[in-house]
């Protein structure tokens, strides 16, 4: 049942996505309201079978968000995970212009399946898209550590990117923003709007000081309904107080605990300053919630 539910919501993506390039064209008329009762349709399909599946019967956990973008391509997965699902997830953002929506974060997630990586992609928008099946493991953490789970963290727990500036400079103008290199080795700048600009002064928890580009509220609400989501569709294998952020494993408290060339340093900086509160306080924030569902 669980598995013809996911089919279903795949289904109800593919169509629903072929009917908005279909009416990009003249291929209907969009007054005989024809395409939106196929949607329609679609919807009622979806809701009749959740309604349908009994408490046994969707003991397999789903593999695919409901609420999630899933594009044509897939991102690469180096295996199964030991009980075909994360124990927690990785905070991470992207490291790129805070802007696009649902398109943008196509595009980054489309460009991790050619870099070999593996992760849910957050626009701007809150759009949470997904290109791989939830019980496999792919790249997302490089060199990292945590306790009772060892270096490889990308193999029990899955990414979650956020599209979003992350840490950035202060230039001499006064301006925020981050600067990269083009391809043809000239520097560019991208900005940032001050409005949008947390200052860290002390190192905090597992937040560096410095400069942040926070997430959009849009981001943080549709990152914790994710989790929240990720907890309920496998409570037994999923824990709340494995919702790290790179900061933590690829930090002081993670790999700066094992490897001396990181000692009380940060290799990893994300989530830091950009999600409005540290990670104790999210996964407190997140164990509330789900306590209240
Ligand atoms: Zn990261």
């Amino acid at each position: 049942m669980s598995q013809l539910l996911n089919q279903l919501y795949t289904t109800r993506w593919y169509i629903s996505k072929l009917i908005d390039d279909l009416e990009k064209g003249n291929a209907f008329d969009k007054k005989s309201g024809f395409t939106a009762e196929i949607k329609k349709e679609l919807n009622t399909a979806v809701t009749l079978m959740e309604g349908f599946a009994p408490a046994k019967d969707t003991k397999k956990p789903l593999l695919w968000y409901p609420n999630a973008v899933i594009p044509n391509f897939r991102q690469k997965t180096k295996g199964k995970y030991k009980k075909n699902y994360p124990k927690g997830i990785i905070v991470h953002w992207i490291w790129a212009p805070q802007v696009g929506g649902k398109e943008n974060a196509e595009f980054w997630s489309k460009w991790a399946s050619e870099q070999g990586y593996t992760f849910f992609t957050l626009g701007n928008d809150g759009t949470v898209v997904q290109s791989f099946p939830l019980d496999e493991w792919g790249s997302h953490a490089g060199e990292s550590y945590w306790p009772n789970i060892g270096s490889s963290v990308s193999e029990h727990f899955v990414g979650i990117e956020i599209v979003c500036e992350g840490k950035i400079q202060k230039f001499a103008d006064g301006k925020f923003g981050n600067e990269r290199k083009t391809d043809t080795g000239k520097i560019t700048r991208t900005y940032v709007d001050q409005s949008q600009v947390r200052t860290i002064n002390n190192n905090t928890d597992n937040i560096a000081k410095g400069y942040y580009q926070m997430y959009t509220p849009q981001q943080e609400e549709a990152l914790i309904k994710l989790i929240l989501w990720l907890k309920q569709n496998n409570p037994d294998v999923f824990n709340l107080d494995l919702v790290l952020g790179h900061d933590e494993v690829a930090g002081p408290s993670g790999l700066g605990l094992v490897n001396s060339n990181y000692k009380n340093t940060w290799r990893k900086t994300d989530p830091g300053g950009s999600l409005s509160m540290s990670m104790p306080q999210f996964r407190a924030l997140l164990k509330d919630k789900y306590s209240k569902l």
